[in-house]
């Protein structure tokens, strides 16, 4: 991977950050000079990740934060903590934040689907709308908000009635977003990892990833930096003109 300094003077703020995706987007950031904020329910997991970042800020640090996405209340208390801290808005979101509960259509629970949308996709509303009204009133001269979507969302996966729909979803907020905020210089777009290798897919038994991971073309399950790079590429610059957009990072599941 190749350190540059392209997130140089971005505030970044990742949710999920204590765990997989969210913690490898949260490295990568930061070893491109962004100043990060690692945002997690679990408290003591956006610190582990927190220790593990680069430091070279002079004056700021990065900071970890605890955050629970499906609640208005926590997610207005965490931008408003960033705006005490740094005297400005994250200029870049990254909502990595997200659950399964997975069971057969027939046989999923109400409390089970309600959570995971609760999650995944008010969570996302939730994330963008409050991390979008703070970046309006600053007046940011670039945003880039980042959503994670799922290739599920648009295949639908056994098991996954609740998740699917939620990811389906996500990509629905993230098109509107940007439609509505690029007046604002506000971008908004959003990834669709395929199977990456997790905490949350290290549940999946075994015989289903291999099935899997015999259907992707390039062989092998994705590596969680694999997505950060892409979140990077859209966080920064040299996505100035891609808005709206959903990137697949599948190796080639389900492509066309
Ligand atoms: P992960 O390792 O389980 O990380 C997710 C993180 O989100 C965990 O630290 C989790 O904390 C946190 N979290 C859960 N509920 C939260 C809430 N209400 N508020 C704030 N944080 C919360 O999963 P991952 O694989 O990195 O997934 C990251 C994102 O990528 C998710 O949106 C997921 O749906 C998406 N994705 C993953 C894959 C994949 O193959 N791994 C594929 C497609 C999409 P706890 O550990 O305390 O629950």
């Amino acid at each position: 991977m190749a350190a540059t300094t392209r997130l140089i003077s971005r505030l970044a703020l990742v949710t999920g950050g204590g765990s997989g995706i969210g913690r490898a987007v949260c490295q990568r950031f930061a070893s491109e000079g962004a100043l990060v904020v690692v945002a997690d329910l679990n408290e003591e997991a956006a610190n582990e990740t927190l220790r593990s970042l680069s430091r070279d800020h002079k004056v700021q640090e990065h900071m970890a934060a605890a955050v629970d996405v499906s609640s208005k209340q926590s997610v207005e208390d965490l931008v408003e903590s960033i705006q005490r801290r740094y005297f400005q808005p994250a200029s870049v979101c990254v909502n990595a934040a997200g659950i399964t509960q997975d069971d057969f259509l027939l046989r999923l629970e109400e409390a089970a689907f309600d959570r995971v949308v609760g999650v995944n996709l008010k969570g996302t509303f939730l994330v963008v709308q409050a991390v979008a009204a703070a970046m309006v009133a600053s007046g940011v001269s670039k945003g880039s908000i980042v959503t994670v979507g799922s290739i599920v969302g648009k295949v639908g996966n056994i098991g996954q009635v609740n998740y699917s729909a939620s990811k389906a979803g996500v990509e629905g907020i993230t098109r509107t977003a940007a439609k509505e905020l690029s007046r604002y210089r506000i971008r908004c777009n959003c990834v669709l990892p395929g199977f990456i290798s997790t905490p949350m897919t290290d549940k999946v038994p075994e015989r289903v990833i291999h099935k899997m991971t015999s259907l992707v073309p390039l062989g092998r399950m994705g590596e969680p930096a694999e997505v950060a790079d892409v979140c990077s590429f859209l966080a920064s610059d040299d996505s100035r003109y891609i808005t709206g957009t959903s990137i697949e990072v599948t190796g080639g599941l389900f492509m066309g």
